[in-house]
């Protein structure tokens, strides 16, 4: 095999301790380091997993490592020199000031949904537009929720046709340990000038399809909910669907019988798999929700789980821009093997 990609992850937090463990489950890449501007208990962690920790600003950064007794290797800029490909995870907004260091040094780097397309110019999904993304040196992976619905509309688009698409997006307040953000007793519509930007987003990476979303925020963290609708082109019977979607390895169909009536099932199910961090990185779509009328109209719940669902578009970005592997279904037949991901056949589930 030819050299290994050296992957530098700038940013360690929900999204990039995820991408750091799953860079380390492939034959064909290598973790450098991680960077972050402060020891708490994640830098603990990847310290006892053996990952390089450098600081995001070593003058600031240094006593405070030193005091709490884990080492640094270095500057983040020290880091990103040594690395073939950075994946920035800094706190959304930041990752475009990170911009200028990439640039500086000349080096490959992915952002992630937090910051605006136009920071990278392109917008990645792996099944969506793989292609788009090989050999580039900025790319973005889309956010949590446009992975969630780019997913679905690829796999209906490209079996049916999707005239029309109207998607409700109840998202999570905020990750399980975001103890900053709300809301605590209230439903936000978020934004409440409509459409809501996911929309937009979708059409970074899938320009045609039309689509209207709106967005509220309810108080939970453990997953997003989506309502779809969509008008399809072809009337394909409820069947049809199942059976198109069954073909996508990263969408789950639950059967009534698992008796999953909610998120918090959801993520239960992926703590009694065993799964890391009860990770649950598929769309979970609930099988009786999928409903198709004689016109062609369908409607579906589907769960996001907000942290986890981009981990393995990451990991196919990095081989994307990278150029180590062109043909994006190889990729993902590859990313899929390794993180543990697979069509949902509970009797062919490993424990
Ligand atoms: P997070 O949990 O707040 O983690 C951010 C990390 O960046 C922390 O490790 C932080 O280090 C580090 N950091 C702070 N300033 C930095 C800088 N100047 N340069 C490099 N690293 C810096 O954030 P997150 O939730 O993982 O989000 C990261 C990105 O992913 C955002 O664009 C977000 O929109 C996107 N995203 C988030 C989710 C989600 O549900 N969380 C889902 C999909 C996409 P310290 O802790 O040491 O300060």
């Amino acid at each position: 095999m030819a050299d290994k990609i050296k992957v530098a992850l700038n940013g360690y937090g929900t999204i990039g301790k995820r991408v750091a463990d799953a860079v380390m489950r492939q034959d064909d890449m290598t973790l450098v380091g991680i960077a972050k501007t402060k020891p708490d208990y994640e830098a603990y962690v990847a310290a006892k997993k053996g990952y390089a920790i450098y600081a995001v600003d070593p003058a600031k950064a240094e006593s405070k490592f030193k005091a709490a007794g884990l080492s640094i290797a270095g500057s983040n800029e020290e880091m990103i020199k040594k690395a073939d490909i950075i994946v920035d995870c800094a706190p959304e907004g930041i990752g475009e000031e990170n911009k200028k260091l990439y640039e500086k040094l000349k080096k490959p780097a992915m952002f992630q949904g937090g910051e605006e397309h136009e920071v990278a110019g392109v917008s990645f999904n792996a099944a969506a537009n793989y292609d788009q993304a090989i050999g580039k040196q900025f790319v973005r992976v889309v956010s949590c929720n446009t992975t969630g619905l780019c997913r679905l509309l690829y796999a209906l688009d490209k079996g049916f046709g999707i005239k029309k698409v109207r998607a409700t997006m109840m998202r999570r307040g905020g990750d399980p340990n975001d103890i900053k953000r709300g809301p605590i007793n209230a439903i936000v519509p978020d934004p409440i000038h409509l459409p809501s930007h996911h929309g937009p987003d979708v059409n970074t990476v899938m320009p045609h399809i039309k689509i209207d979303t709106v967005a509220v925020k309810l108080p939970t963290t453990l997953m997003h909910m989506h309502y779809v609708n969509m008008n399809l082109n072809k009337v394909p019977s409820r069947e049809d669907v199942i059976a198109t979607l069954k073909q996508y390895p990263r969408i789950w169909l639950i059967p009534p019988w698992l008796n999953i009536k909610s998120t918090a099932d959801v993520i239960e199910f992926g703590r009694e798999l065993g799964r890391p961090r009860n990770d649950m990185m598929e769309n979970v779509i609930w099988e009786e929700s999928i409903a198709v009328d004689k016109e062609g109209e369908l409607n579906l719940f589907q769960a996001i789980h907000q942290e986890s669902d981009v981990i393995p578009e990451n990991i196919d970005c990095i081989r994307a821009m990278t150029g180590i592997e062109k043909d994006g279904k190889k990729s993902m037949e590859k990313t899929n093997k390794t993180m543990g991901l697979g069509n949902f056949n509970p009797w062919k589930l490993t424990l």
